[in-house]
């Protein structure tokens, strides 16, 4: 798929349907494992101060536009854009199919009150959703305890919660020591839900 590089972020040109229908479903079906990065202009900002961001950003296997900015930034360089995906948008679908084709989840990230209530709201939401696990966020980047937790729970997507820039940090690092799933940062996704 084309994409066109702003602020030295490569954002595909896609729509969140052909996002979903050509990329993130067939990764699901072959167990494949995928990063997405739903950027929105503070992730773009981020990246360009913070070298280390930057670089964990770059290994995205995919990069979206989540802000109306980028969108306009890629149509001022002649590259339009389709459209703005919001990455919430992108969390609620992926529930939607792993509910219907028995894909877990699990949820990493936020205080441990707000997850709980997240989960609680996506298990009201989506009753037969496969619940792989859940964790907050807020533990030590240096302890693999969480870690080794979301590696046994064997997921098939991992939505991570952990503020900028940890979230896209954390599945950088570890995502090597995974086989399979897709990992995403859900930003104040879990707050959101958790109402
Ligand atoms: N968060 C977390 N651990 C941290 C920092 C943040 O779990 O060390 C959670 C926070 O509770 C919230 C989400 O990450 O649910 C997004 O946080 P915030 O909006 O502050 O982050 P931003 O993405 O704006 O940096």
């Amino acid at each position: 798929k084309e994409t066109v590089s702003i602020m030295d972020i490569d954002f595909l040109k896609v729509t969140k349907n052909e996002l979903m229908k050509e990329m993130l479903l067939p990764a699901l079906v072959n167990g494949e494992r995928r990063f997405i990065v739903t950027a929105n202009p503070e992730i773009v900002m981020k990246a360009r101060q913070d070298a280390s961001y930057r670089q964990a950003v770059q290994r995205a296997d995919y990069t979206i536009a989540d802000g109306i900015g980028i969108v306009k930034a890629a149509d001022w360089k002649g590259e339009p854009l389709p459209e703005r995906i919001a990455g919430y948008d992108v969390m609620r679908n992926l529930l939607q199919i792993a509910e219907e084709k028995g894909y877990s989840c699990f949820f990493l990230g936020a205080a441990e009150e707000v997850n709980e209530r997240a989960v609680q709201e996506v298990k009201r939401l989506h009753p037969n959703l496969k619940i792989a696990g859940r964790h907050h966020g807020f533990f030590e980047l240096k302890d693999d305890t969480v870690l080794e937790q979301v590696k046994t729970a064997n997921p098939d997507m991992v939505f991570v919660a952990l503020g900028l820039p940890r979230q896209e940090n954390w599945i950088a690092k570890h995502l090597d020591q995974f086989e399979k799933g897709l990992f995403m940062g859900v930003g104040g996704s879990f707050d959101v839900l958790a109402g």
